[in-house]
């Protein structure tokens, strides 16, 4: 099921705007401030490739909850997950990030979060591990644990 729209939160003021999928490609503003809202770049509509150079900044230092996935090119779950997480990252877009760690380029930050099999699928608020999800898990059982962080 496709979300006919999604949420994001203005950067100046904190409110809450829907913003309908058609137009998400527009210039939109805040409904109470009029501050324009720059989502694009924080929630890209598809996931973002991440290692150890860029995680600190795209992942850590991310204002919300970022879903890090752990792959590897002769994974073949990982194979079928890396699609999946790029609709979910168009579906949550403003809400949640999506982010993608390949282990074999990042064997640091593969020890470090103690990823010991892919896909291995990581959970981040503010910088902080608060999930981690092991396997090619479905659909839905990805969101309902995403379900705390909307
Ligand atoms: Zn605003």
């Amino acid at each position: 099921m496709v979300q006919d729209s999604f949420i994001v939160r203005c950067g100046r003021c904190g409110a809450k705007n829907r913003i309908p999928r058609s137009r998400a490609k527009e210039r939109a503003v805040c409904g109470k401030c009029r501050a324009p809202i720059h989502f694009t770049a924080e929630y890209p509509e598809r996931s973002v490739q991440v290692d150890e150079r860029t995680f600190g900044a795209e992942v850590l230092k991310f204002p919300g909850a970022v879903l890090a996935l752990f792959w590897a090119p002769w994974c073949g779950h990982c194979m079928r997950l890396l699609p999946l997480i790029d609709e979910l990252a168009m579906e949550y877009r403003g809400t949640v990030k999506f982010t993608k760690i390949d282990m074999d380029k990042s064997p640091g930050l593969a020890s470090q979060y103690q990823v010991m099999s892919v896909p291995t699928m990581i959970v981040f608020k503010n910088g902080q591990l608060v999930n981690r999800l092991v396997g090619a898990l479905p659909k839905d059982q990805i969101t309902q644990h995403l379900r705390p962080f909307l």
